[in-house]
């Protein structure tokens, strides 16, 4: 394989403190939906770069407008003097945000740097020390964005002193037998009424649907009646879309899915198409909380920024948010159909094209994260890019670019039903992925 070489030379030079490798994949190019290794050969991308490529790679839109950012460079940061893409781009994601009039824009670089804004900005802003955040939920690869996660993959890490973690509502896994939530409300209910007075939470984290957790789609109604009980302390929920948001599950924003809206909301990934940039969204009352509290130089370039309005024009223009509801349940379908006959498929779920495809085993039904991971080997040997998540490693991640075809989608899902058979009837050697931890 003509990739070693790249490959090796990564090895050889860049450090694995940001390595989450799952087989040798090492990227020449790439076009709409394809990527391609060195030496040529096409693999469909089935994961965007965890959803980062919203409009795919190299899309003429966001050609043009990091050129036009870069032609007439207005400067390289936001913090002591504005420019035209920063300040459009926060009119923007006002606009296309629901919620209070009266709120304001922050613009940052990642997931990560956002949410950790939010969880110290909002206990400064409210005086009230506790945060809420659900298991199996990954807020950030900072320290403070760290300390609000609860996902496996950090549990070394220390948490934010006043931090309370609750079950995320799993229908397929669910708190006390009960699929619809119920029982987990209640649990929330009493928590606040007794070991976290809600008087002294300052907010909730969630995620509209679970995804580094396993792509966990909560039950229908339960971020609702959530958020309605937050109102009832006046606890602030948080909104993570990073991964989800912007199109991806058929709608703008994941959360309309559930008909509640939230008070503060967090965008990163998909919203630069590849460019570092995030944003929140939130009231004037926590932004306005005082200047220079949460600033890093190049917040706000126009570079990024012309880069994260041409996704949103592009998203609106070309209704992705539809194209994603659509080829998303021909993907979910396919791969439904493809593998009836797969009993290690546990599950399939997700909206639009935010999926996930859960892993048991055979016998009784328990995670199955060695079959997860020699899948995403066997799906790279056979064309196709996609991941695995979850508390238990163990469910096929596919967020794909928001164009992908409806052709893209059936061979994928091809593609991944054929890895699950071929890594259950032991095609993939241990020593094939004894390399790739993944986590
Ligand atoms: C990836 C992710 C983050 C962190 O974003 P980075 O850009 O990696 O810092 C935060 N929240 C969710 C839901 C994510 O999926």
């Amino acid at each position: 394989m003509t990739s070693t070489s790249l490959y090796k030379r990564d090895g050889a030079a860049l450090s694995p403190l940001q390595k989450l490798r799952f087989f040798p994949l090492a990227v020449s190019g790439g076009a709409g939906s394809v990527l391609i290794e060195e030496g040529g050969r096409e693999l469909l991308d089935l994961s965007a770069s965890w959803g980062a490529a919203s409009l795919g790679h190299s899309h003429p839109a966001m050609r043009t407008a990091i050129d036009q950012g870069l032609a007439n460079q207005a400067g390289a940061s936001i913090l002591s003097g504005t420019n035209e893409p920063a300040v459009k781009l926060a009119e923007t994601l006002l606009k296309l945000t629901p919620g209070a009039n009266d709120r304001r824009v922050w613009l940052g670089h990642s997931g990560s740097d956002a949410n950790e804004t939010v969880a110290r900005v909002v206990p400064a802003a409210t005086g009230r020390s506790r945060i809420m955040a659900f298991s199996g939920a990954y807020h950030g690869g900072t320290q403070g964005s760290m300390s609000v996660s609860g996902h496996t993959a950090q549990e070394g890490v220390a948490k934010s002193d006043g931090l309370t973690l609750v079950p995320y509502p799993d229908p397929f896994r669910p708190f006390e037998d009960d699929p619809s939530g119920e029982a987990l409300l209640a649990h929330i209910e009493h928590l606040l009424a007794t070991s976290c007075p809600g008087d002294e939470v300052a907010c909730f984290f969630m995620e509209p649907i679970q995804a580094d957790g396993g792509l966990i789609v909560p039950p229908a109604g339960f971020l609702s009646r959530l958020s309605k009980l937050c109102a009832h302390y006046g606890i602030l929920t948080i909104c993570d879309e990073v991964k989800v948001g912007l199109g991806r599950t058929g709608l703008m924003h994941c959360f309309e899915h559930e008909n509640f809206v939230p008070d503060i909301v967090v965008f990163g990934k998909g919203l630069g198409g590849g460019l570092p940039i995030s944003a929140i969204v939130g009231p004037s009352w926590i932004m306005d909380h005082a200047p220079a509290f949460s600033m890093q130089t190049l917040h706000g370039n126009p570079v990024s920024a012309s880069a994260a309005l041409a996704v949103l024009t592009t998203i609106q223009a070309d209704n992705l948010a539809a194209r994603a509801q659509n080829t998303g349940g021909i993907l979910m379908d396919e791969i439904a159909r493809a593998s009836a006959q797969q009993p290690e498929v546990g599950d399939i779920r997700g909206r639009g094209l935010a999926i996930g495809v859960e892993l048991v085993k055979n016998e009784n039904g328990a995670p199955n994260a060695e079959l997860a991971q020699k899948t995403v080997y066997r799906a790279w040997q056979l064309g196709a890019v996609f991941y695995y998540v979850g508390m238990n490693s163990n469910v096929l991640e596919l967020t794909p670019p928001l164009i992908l075809t409806e052709a893209e989608a059936k061979t994928g899902a091809q593609i991944l039903a054929q890895s699950i058979q071929d890594a259950a009837a032991g095609l993939v050697s241990d020593e094939d992925v004894a390399e790739f931890a993944g986590w």
